[in-house]
């Protein structure tokens, strides 16, 4: 595959804030777009044996594809570009399948709902275990991968979220990597809520990361998305093949779309961490909060470990009020902030996360998930305040 990169050895290594506006451009000509061209065409010219042509046929492989993959690959520090998936739940469905018949699948019990659904689904088609596990109770998830050690003969694969969705769990990403890892699981991280600028999981030995792109690092909830990230050659190639066979592929211009929301990535999230940390603040002191959970707060049962080994604290909050009908007025009153689900795009969103029946019952009826935006906090807050009122 060809870098339509300018030089970069020719550089110093630049911090990511710089890179996710400088990367995946093509290469600096007179007369050269400075953005990526849509490449629309279905097929590629191509002679002789197929596989040696860079790009032969759009299910495959498409330079629409390309620079968004490489940037995504440099970013998470993956030394092999990234694979773009139609959906996040498409890329970790693809996976997910790589656990064999043999062997068990660990899960977080507050993983994101869709993932665990497809990951039930996936086990019971394939035959292998699966195990739900409290991703922050390390001691917990060394238990459960010893015990599947045990009773399974073939590896399994142990699945890390961390900030949990929504309950915004913070498992020991290093910890529990290398325990895995010394047991002869792979590892894979959803690392939707950080983002590769919070934290980086294959630095820590994991072998793969996936992301729902439809989030922070589109951006702007204009586009649905995935991608897996590994710098395995065998591991993105059974990927490769996983996509490639069950055609769950992006289209062009979603990805285009994706690359440019990745340029403002850092100020975005600058901004709506900044934002979401007033807000958890003023919640946590607000008399109708029963509990409130965002790792940035020093209280929060997270906050030691997120501190340690992310980069910032993200921008989704939950909260908790005692009651389901409190919290569905709550995301009802709200003028500024729109009643919705998803999260990671400019605009904030408020949500009640036990509307959508699948969501585990150990999440609290009346949690209430906020994504946080960019807006003015002054203005979010007293659209917010109102509505707790
Ligand atoms: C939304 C989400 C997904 C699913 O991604 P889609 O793009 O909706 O398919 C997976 N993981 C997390 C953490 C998410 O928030």
């Amino acid at each position: 595959m060809t870098s339509p990169e300018p030089d970069s050895s020719a550089r110093p290594a630049l911090s990511p804030d710089t890179l996710v506006v400088e990367i995946g451009r093509p290469p600096r000509t007179d007369g050269a777009s400075v953005n990526p061209p849509i490449d629309l065409s279905s097929t590629f010219v191509s002679t002789g044996d197929i596989s040696s042509s860079p790009y032969a046929y759009a299910r495959f492989d498409t330079p629409a594809w390309s620079p968004f993959e490489e940037a995504l690959g440099q970013l998470e520090h993956a030394s092999l570009p990234g694979l773009v998936f139609g959906s996040g739940l498409a890329a970790i469905s693809a996976v997910i399948s790589l656990v064999p018949a043999s062997g068990t699948l660990v899960i977080p019990a507050h993983t994101y709902q869709g993932a665990l659904a497809s990951a039930e689904q996936i086990a019971q088609r394939q035959g292998f275990d699966l195990v739900t596990v409290d991703i922050a109770d390390t001691e917990a998830v060394i238990a459960a991968l010893d015990e599947a050690s045990a009773k399974t003969a073939g590896p399994g694969m142990l699945w890390i979220e961390s900030p949990t969705n929504p309950m915004l769990e913070v498992g020991d990403v290093p910890a529990l990597t290398a325990a895995a890892k010394d047991r002869g699981f792979l590892v894979a991280v959803d690392n939707t809520f950080a983002t590769p600028l919070l934290q980086t999981p294959l630095d820590h030995g994991a072998d793969i990361v996936v992301h729902s792109v439809t989030k922070y690092l589109a951006g702007h909830s204009d586009v649905v998305l995935g991608a897996a990230l590994t710098s395995s050659t065998e591991l993105r190639e059974r990927l490769h093949t996983e996509r490639s066979m069950r055609g769950a592929i992006a289209g062009p211009f979603e990805v285009w779309l994706a690359l440019r929301g990745l340029r403002t990535l850092a100020v975005r999230l600058d901004r709506a961490q900044a934002n979401a940390q007033a807000i958890a603040e003023r919640l946590a002191a607000h008399p109708t909060v029963t509990e409130t959970r965002y790792p940035g707060l020093p209280a929060d049962p997270g906050h030691a470990r997120a501190a340690a080994q992310m980069n910032g604290f993200g921008a989704i909050i939950a909260f908790t009020v005692d009651t389901a009908e409190k919290a569905t007025a709550i995301a009802e009153a709200v003028r500024l902030w729109t009643p919705a689900t998803s999260l990671g795009g400019v605009e904030s969103l408020i949500e009640r996360r036990r509307r959508h029946p699948a969501e585990p019952e150990t999440v609290p009826e009346g949690l209430i998930r906020l994504s946080v935006g960019i807006e003015n906090l002054e203005d979010l807050w007293a659209d917010l305040e109102a509505a707790l009122g």
